[in-house]
């Protein structure tokens, strides 16, 4: 999974360990829906498990079902159940296999989400705004137990073949191969197969409107990337790269990817950035960029962070939080490997040197914490788990941690995995005693910022950059910007000295530009024309800042600037529109005519039938120039509710104030 967030901390249930009595090994569900506008959902499971263990019952997690009832075997029936557990009482044999038929009626509260089924389709007729009618699922961290019977440990892993009767105008997607499709006119059954076992956390379901484009990789496995109709021109600089980096990782991690194809699915209001669910990656649709989005904001690294977790969390599972860094470590690591393939060295160096700086924050106000703490931070178990890699592999050479990787791949496959499989088998390949480096690195709290830098530092890129500094060599200050310094250590020497900056400056790269817009907040009337050539950049983050600060620095210009940049979108999330309808409602002299037209748009914007980043903005903008009325103010109230926590949050916050 990938968080938008950080310093977010997981939290994990610990489970009575059933698996040491019974384990669940295929599941066969179908799934229907009733009233999509009241998240009905009805289904049935048949489970095929073996007993391991004499026990006079079994359980499945099943959390606030309406209503759910088994057979057990054909013959016994029953429908004990207390809100979370349907439990299955009957004197249970060591050594023998049953089969147990459930049938439930659920309401999910969470881990199945219902987007937009009560909105009406024609309601929005902007531009490419279209409403996304879906249905998706969200595992890690909510329990597929709320819409599918199942067992919440992970350590109990079952193959699940889903199949789903839906409207036949939709697609729906799931894990493992679509092996049928049954269309009978409105309504069609689709039928998806699994071949390998997985934690319940992993299963997966998509509905919506969606287009697919298939490559199939060096090894033959078919990858599967879905997009909305409306977003065709997107598709490219979207899913850029993803064949590459899927050769590539299969390469690097030298075990074969091991499920039948890989979908891509984007949905709407995701809680992530991504989730790697088995075969099925959903993410969120924020990451749809076009080719100009591509620059400052691409999927690039979530594609490949979810990819890595198909083998790191999906073939190999952590048994416990403990050794949740042996999935988010190693998918943020083999991501960063899997993107120095695409953007060479610099670029790896680079992000391994951003990260340990967001350590060395954490660091500095007290937040820490061990790898292998189930309560560390996001940024631990991300960031220093994959530099931990990164100083690991530079210990031992490539060779050693390669081979070591495999092994502990293929001996537990399909399995649960703790830190120490992995320790055992590098401490094997490599011959070295890992003892000083776990405690380093793995149990000890304290980042080691000093020892993290002196091994980045074997980057020339990165000696550059450290080198490089305009607070320290002051007189260097105005020859740095013209130098044949990399646009990182540009940028450092701009937002450390905007007072220098000067017209020759404007020369350089679009992310130096974008820089000079950030940091140049007072424009001096000498650099006005340069500055107003950030207007042109092709980059979203660059327009939107220049469009504000130029509207502010020379108040006789605003609807020259208007004029300019009214055409523009923005990101997904519109930064540039809504904030040109802001600047526009509060430019006093400008197109008076249309206030209440400009007004209405932005505050259409706060509606549900909008993404929740589109609405962040809108209901931000508002408030700024107090101007979040009836409607705004409805929005808002509703979206305290919204099932994404953080945007939840923020519109409590915005509600307060
Ligand atoms: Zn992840």
């Amino acid at each position: 999974m990938k968080y938008f967030l950080l310093f977010f901390v997981f939290s994990f249930f610990s489970f009575s360990q059933q698996s040491e009595y019974v384990d669940f090994k295929t599941a066969k569900a179908d799934i229907a829906f009733g009233d999509l506008t009241k998240k009905e959902v009805f289904g049935t499971v048949l489970y095929e498990f073996e007993i391991l263990k004499d026990t006079d019952s079994i359980f499945l997690d099943a959390e606030n079902f309406k209503s759910i009832n088994y057979v057990l075997d054909a013959k016994f029936s029953g429908s004990l159940y207390n809100g979370n557990q349907l439990i299955v009482k009957y004197s249970f044999k060591a050594n023998t296999q049953h089969t147990l038929y459930v049938t439930w009626r659920v309401n999910p509260n969470k881990a199945m989400y219902f987007i937009d089924w009560e909105q009406d389709e024609l309601s929005l007729e902007r531009g490419q705004d279209i409403i996304n009618k879906q249905v998706w699922t969200q595992g890690q961290g909510k329990y597929t137990s709320n819409w599918l019977p199942s067992i919440d440990d992970m350590n109990d892993k079952i193959e699940f073949d889903l199949s789903v009767t839906f409207d036949s105008d939709y697609e729906v997607i799931a894990n493992g191969k679509l092996i049928n499709k049954q269309v009978a006119d409105s309504v069609s059954k689709w039928y998806y197969d699994m071949q390998h076992p997985m934690s319940s956390y992993l299963v997966a379901l998509a509905i919506g409107k969606y287009n697919k484009k298939v490559e199939i990789s060096n090894s033959g496995v078919p990858l599967e990337m879905y997009y909305y109709p409306q977003d065709s021109i997107k598709f490219e600089s979207t899913y850029r790269y993803t064949k590459q980096m899927f050769d590539f990782l299969e390469d690097e991690i030298g075990v074969p990817y091991p499920w039948q194809n890989y979908k891509q699915v984007p949905v709407k209001d995701f809680l992530y950035a991504g989730m790697e669910n088995t075969s099925t990656t959903i993410f969120s649709d924020a990451f749809m960029v076009d080719s100009i989005a591509f620059i400052d904001k691409n999927y690039v690294n979530v594609n490949a962070h979810e990819l890595a977790h198909q083998w790191f969390g999906n073939l190999i599972t952590e048994t416990s939080g403990t050794h949740h860094w042996l999935q988010e470590g190693f998918a943020t690591y083999y991501a960063l490997l899997a993107e120095r393939n695409v953007f060479g060295d610099d670029y790896y160096y680079w992000s391994l040197y951003q990260y340990a700086q967001e350590l060395l924050d954490q660091d500095r106000i007290g937040e820490s914490t061990s790898l292998l703490d189930p309560k560390s931070t996001s940024i631990t178990f991300y960031k220093k788990g994959a530099l931990v890699l990164h100083l690991l592999r530079e210990k031992i050479g490539n060779v050693a941690f390669k081979k070591a990787v495999k092994n502990y791949i293929e001996k537990h496959e399909f399995n649960n995995v703790e830190t120490n499989d992995f320790i055992r088998e590098v401490e094997k390949e490599s011959g070295k005693s890992l003892g000083e480096f776990v405690e380093l690195w793995l149990k000890e709290k304290d980042f080691k910022y000093d020892l993290a830098l002196e091994s980045l530092k074997k980057s020339v890129f990165i000696q550059e950059y450290l080198m490089v500094d305009c607070e320290v060599f002051i007189s260097r200050c105005k020859d740095y910007l013209n130098s044949g310094i990399s646009d990182e250590a540009k940028s450092k020497i701009v937002s450390q000295s905007s007072n220098y900056i000067q017209k020759e400056d404007f020369k350089n790269s679009l992310k130096v530009r974008q820089t000079i817009a950030q940091s140049l907040t007072e424009i001096p009337i000498e650099l006005k024309k340069a500055y107003e050539s950030l207007l042109k950049d092709e980059s979203y983050i660059t327009k939107e800042i220049a469009l504000f600060n130029l509207w502010k620095n020379f108040p006789e210009e605003r609807k020259k600037y208007l004029n300019k940049t009214r055409e523009i979108q923005g990101f997904n999330d519109k930064n540039i529109r809504t904030l040109w309808l802001t600047l526009a409602l509060i430019t006093d002299d400008f197109e008076l005519e249309k206030k209440s037209y400009y007004f209405n748009e932005l505050t259409d914007y706060t509606s549900a039938k909008y993404g929740f980043e589109t609405r962040i903005n809108a209901f931000r903008y508002l408030t700024q120039i107090q101007a979040c009325q009836d409607i705004c103010k409805e929005n808002l109230e509703k979206a305290t509710t919204h099932h994404n926590w953080q945007f939840a949050k923020l519109a409590k916050e915005l509600l307060k104030n």
